[in-house]
């Protein structure tokens, strides 16, 4: 066994390593610079960790977010590694106690904000010590052409050339090909090793379901996943703050997060989730990069996204620890009409006809018959040919139907009412509604009223929002959203030509697998192993508390699992699973053992 597998084991708890992984560590140890593209979750801090313990001297590690950097460092120290950080949020006391310990050679692993590291005063104390390496995180952060650009991480190309002797490598899960070679360039990188990893997060189940009645809809979905931690994303702040208030009136453990909340707010809400002592976070996409909690088990999108690099990402912090995890869009043609005017709103034509073209892949995806996750990874330059089997379309073939009959009813009740009226009032005259307004037009007076009995609303509704997507109505954004006729509406209504509709898909009920099995951590296990693993949480989450970290840095929710099925009796029988190093079996073996005892 080589070095790096021995602390692997000894350290992580890990059996063995994830493809790339072992490569871009010899990389490392080898003093060449590498860039390392992987997807979320797949297990890119150890890349610089591993070699930050076998190299001598000090690993430096650039993280744009303090909180990140602290849950980090908490997690190494458990594993017994010196690791510390050095920012803006350190009081003066524990900086000074920091720097003394880089002094004394006493730091492994020091992560640090990008501004402190450009500080001369702090390059010159960094010039007189043994550094292991640099390890850029978030690379993608150099780039404008990434959609998180910081400006103070430009700066670090600045380095390269003061430290000749050390290695650097970059890490990021997002970046096309363009901010790929930008970051490459930025950051003036040596002949670097480039490690490009597939896109593809198999562990994610992605499912669309046409937005009927979202609150509810919502509200069945997460009923169904009880104690599963998960993030809902809004579009707008107001949409947070009554999303989180209707579930929270509900009974359901949710809090908001948006922008417009202070910056305590708003780090208690991110502590809490962290800590599992909130279930949902509802949230606009200010709820980012600060996240990461690796149990994450759904994201919903509540609204549209506005593009595919965005709603990728933020799936994508579902499932960090590779179990099956679920993403569920919401997605209505409303919505798209919304979208469409923010970004009409834009003064910047060039930025529009991007956003716009960025929309419209966006809503292809949403409407899409073939596999999502073929869809996905085509964007993103990844051609595949196999259906996933782990999205709605593959689980649950969609089945279509000849609607002419319908379609033609709905045409005709929107040409009666003189295309004047929106979605909601056309299904009511469909439906034969006896409200006030339909009376008060006399409107139950024309041929089309109580046509469409034979279906409910969100059937009819669904009907409509997919004539629109066709083309064969128009919703009128500037003026209430009526409904027009397009001169695509004639050869149906006229010339008897067919229409073949999707079966509306308003359920939220995500499909389950052919073998029944539901997406939760529990995953296969047994009732009785379930019971256990539920004890074994609450033991982690006591820990937790008592150690002031996120229940997660104690150990993961697959290390429970395993614990749960596997039941080791004595030290060296827990050190066989994954995810228990030898520190951790010190310090908690013997409270774990006990529990897995007396279960
Ligand atoms: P990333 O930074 O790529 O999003 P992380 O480095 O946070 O991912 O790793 C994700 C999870 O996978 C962590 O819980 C980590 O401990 C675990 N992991 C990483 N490498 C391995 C491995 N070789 N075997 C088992 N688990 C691993
Ligand atoms: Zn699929």
């Amino acid at each position: 066994m080589n070095e790096a597998q021995q602390v692997l084991r000894k350290v992580f708890g890990y059996e063995s390593f994830r493809a790339p992984q072992q490569e871009i560590i010899e990389a490392v140890l080898s003093n060449r610079d590498c860039f390392v593209l992987m997807p979320t979750g797949a297990g890119k801090s150890i890349c610089y960790q591993i070699p930050a313990l076998i190299r001598p001297g000090i690993a430096i590690i650039v993280s744009p977010l303090i909180s990140l950097m602290k849950d980090q460092v908490d997690a190494l120290r458990l594993n017994g590694v010196a690791a510390e950080c050095y920012n803006s949020s350190l009081s003066q006391t524990e900086a000074r106690r920091v720097l003394k310990g880089l002094d004394e050679g006493n730091v492994d692993l020091l992560y640090v904000a990008p501004e402190r590291l450009m500080m001369t005063e702090f390059q010159d104390r960094l010039r007189h010590l043994p550094i292991a390496l640099f390890a850029i995180d978030e690379a993608h952060c150099v780039s404008q052409w990434g959609h998180d650009f910081r400006p103070e991480y430009v700066q670090l190309g600045r380095l390269r050339p003061l430290f000749k002797e050390v290695p650097f490598i970059a890490l990021t899960a997002t970046a096309d090909k363009q901010t790929r070679e930008d970051v490459l360039l930025r950051l003036n990188l040596q002949d670097p090793a480039v490690f490009v990893s597939g896109f593809d997060r198999p562990n994610i189940r992605y499912t669309v379901v046409e937005k009927a009645q979202p609150l509810s809809q919502l509200e069945v979905f997460l009923r169904e996943r009880p104690d599963e931690p998960g993030i809902v994303y809004c579009l707008s702040r107001k949409r947070v703050d009554a999303v989180a208030d209707h579930l929270r009136r509900r009974g359901i453990s949710a809090q908001a997060y948006h922008a417009g909340y202070g910056a305590d707010e708003r780090t208690r809400v991110q502590d809490a989730f962290q800590r599992d002592d909130v279930q949902v976070v509802v949230a606009t996409v200010a709820f980012g990069m600060g996240i990461d909690k690796p149990n994450v088990r759904f994201v919903v999108h509540y609204d549209l996204p506005k593009n595919m690099e965005g709603y990728y990402q933020e799936t994508g912090r579902a499932g960090r620890d590779g179990l099956p995890a679920e993403a569920l869009l919401l997605f209505g043609a409303g919505d798209i009409m919304t979208a469409r005017r923010l970004i009409e709103a834009s003064d910047n034509p060039t930025q529009k006809a991007i956003e716009l073209k960025k929309l419209t892949a966006m809503v292809e995806y949403a409407e899409a018959q073939t596999c999502r996750r073929r869809i996905i990874l085509r964007y993103f330059g990844e051609h595949t040919t196999k259906p996933c089997m782990n999205c709605d379309i593959c689980l649950v073939a969609p089945d279509s139907y000849d609607a002419t009959d319908d379609v033609k009813k709905a045409l005709m009740a929107v040409y009666e009412l003189k295309q004047r009226f929106g979605l909601g009032y056309v299904v009511d005259m469909l439906r034969g509604s006896k409200s006030a307004r339909i009376m008060e037009s006399y409107h139950d007076s024309l041929s089309s009223y109580g046509s469409g009995k034979h279906l409910s609303g969100d059937e009819w509704a669904s009907i409509i929002r997919q004539l629109i997507q066709r083309g064969l109505l128009i919703q009128d954004a500037e003026n209430y959203g009526i409904l027009k006729l397009t001169p695509e509406t004639k050869p149906v209504l006229r010339d008897g030509v067919q229409v073949f509709l999707a079966k509306p898909r308003v359920k939220v009920e995500t499909p389950k697998t052919k073998k029944g099995k539901k997406s939760k951590a529990k995953g296969d296990l047994s009732d009785r192993d379930d019971a256990l693993f539920q004890e074994l949480r609450a033991l982690r989450r006591q820990i937790a508390d008592r150690e002031k970290v996120p229940a997660y840095v104690v150990f993961s929710d697959e290390t429970l699992r395993q614990m749960a099925i596997l039941k080791p009796r004595t030290r060296a029988e827990l050190l066989k699973v994954s995810g228990v190093g030898e520190k951790k079996a010190d310090r908690y073996g013997s409270e774990f053992l006990l529990g897995i005892q007396q279960s």
